[in-house]
């Protein structure tokens, strides 16, 4: 491990990978000793076209040579930005027609309550058990694990959480809420898929409410489960939508998306009450315009239907006790949590990069890039078989 990463670099676990990357392309991650990665992760659902798309890598080039940063969010009307949220707006239901561009996703969702309060006059917050929003002290509070929120308290007060998927304990969301805020298919609590019933259950108890429905789709955007994205699968519009992650085409960038009538209360009373430096970067949003118009043309969401496809006929293994998930977004449950953490390390060092959700001990998670050619996602579905047998207690 490199030592200065070991000394200075700050650590969030005690067993970091450590791995020293030279450079990436495609679906491959290339380290400085030279061994090629298959990436099945892509940096936790963010590199959909895989990395350094050369679109990607040309509208950044051409964007370093206009500007880089020039004036703080919302002052100056900059091409980038406005390109890419009328780009936006011709792929969204037309309810969501104006975005506030953030850097993360935690900070789209930060915006997203701070807008739902400010819109309604409510206080009180909705979210649901398992969730994750992000680390940030707003997000934290929203986000459904005790544990991870435990040793930051107080957050905010009044935000109830209730099981995620349940029809019955929806009539808790009544008129004194301002928004619930939930993902269409849970990641980081797990790679839950709620029914579609739930869902329209939810958008129906908030709209009989006048609750603000927030989706966080910051790990399901952009095509990663099969549709542009989730909420369509569903056949519901959320009041405010929250992307990150896949948006910049691997620069940082994050919005919060919604109606004309809810951004409004961002402008007065008073004015400037939310603003950010860099939200919207215009290197970002130059990248973001160039991934999205090739996840279009593409057809990508389509092609997650196909990766699914593939790994759930190709994984068919005694030690899966289910394979969670849609689209290209997956998580397979393990028997064991130790077998897991085995199979992710056996698969490392036979050149697959897995993921693993950030509150699920018996999960590997895969995201792949959703434009992985069938040869290469072939080839890291037999490493994870032969890590399988390896490493499963029953096949010794
Ligand atoms: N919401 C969801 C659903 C996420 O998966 C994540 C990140 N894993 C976040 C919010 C936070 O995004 P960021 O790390 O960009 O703040």
């Amino acid at each position: 491990m490199d030592s200065r990463f070991a000394t200075h670099v700050a650590w969030t676990s005690d067993q970091p990978l450590g791995l020293s990357v030279d450079w990436a392309e495609g679906p491959f991650i290339y380290l400085e000793d030279g061994t090629r990665i298959i990436d099945l992760i892509s940096g936790i659902a963010v590199s959909s076209l895989g990395h350094r798309h050369p679109r990607v890598v040309d509208a950044v080039r051409r964007q370093l040579d206009r500007h880089l940063h020039v004036m703080v969010y919302g002052e100056f009307a900059i091409e980038s930005q406005s390109a890419l949220a009328h780009r936006l707006s011709t792929v969204l239901p037309a309810s969501l027609s104006r975005v506030y561009f953030t850097m993360t996703g935690t900070e789209a969702n930060e915006g997203a309550l701070k807008l739902a309060k400010k819109y309604t006059g409510r206080r009180r917050l909705v979210a649901f058990d398992r969730s994750y929003h992000g680390d940030t002290h707003g997000s934290l509070s929203v986000t459904g694990r005790a544990v991870y929120r435990d040793p930051f308290v107080p957050l905010l007060p009044d935000v109830a959480f209730l099981p995620f998927g349940e029809i019955d304990a929806l009539s808790a969301i009544d008129d004194t809420v301002a928004c619930v805020i939930a993902e269409p298919i849970q990641g980081e609590g797990g790679v839950r898929v709620p029914s579609v019933e739930w869902m329209v259950a939810l958008r129906d108890r908030c709209s009989e409410t006048g609750a603000l429905l927030v989706l966080d789709e910051v790990q399901t955007g952009f095509g990663r489960t099969g549709t542009l994205f989730a909420f369509e699968a569903f056949g519901i519009v959320p009041d405010i939508l929250t992307v990150a992650k896949a948006f910049g085409g691997g620069m940082p960038l994050g919005a919060f998306i919604a109606g004309d009538d809810v951004m409004d209360a961002l402008r007065r009373d008073p004015p400037l009450s939310h603003v950010t430096t860099f939200g919207g970067h215009p290197v970002s949003c130059a990248a973001a315009l160039a991934s999205l118009e090739v996840l279009l043309e593409e057809s990508l969401p389509a092609r997650a239907v196909l990766i699914e496809r593939r790994v759930r006929k190709a994984l068919d293994h005694p030690e899966i006790v289910e394979i969670r998930g849609k689209g290209a977004m997956l998580g397979m449950l393990l028997h064991d949590a130790d077998v897991t953490g085995r199979v992710v390390r056996h698969c490392l060092d036979e050149g697959v990069l897995l993921g693993w959700t950030l509150h699920g001990d018996s999960l590997v998670r895969i995201a792949p890039p959703l434009n992985i050619p069938e040869a290469v996602l072939d080839e890291a579905l037999a490493v994870m078989l032969r890590a399988l047998d390896r490493e499963s207690p029953a096949r010794p």
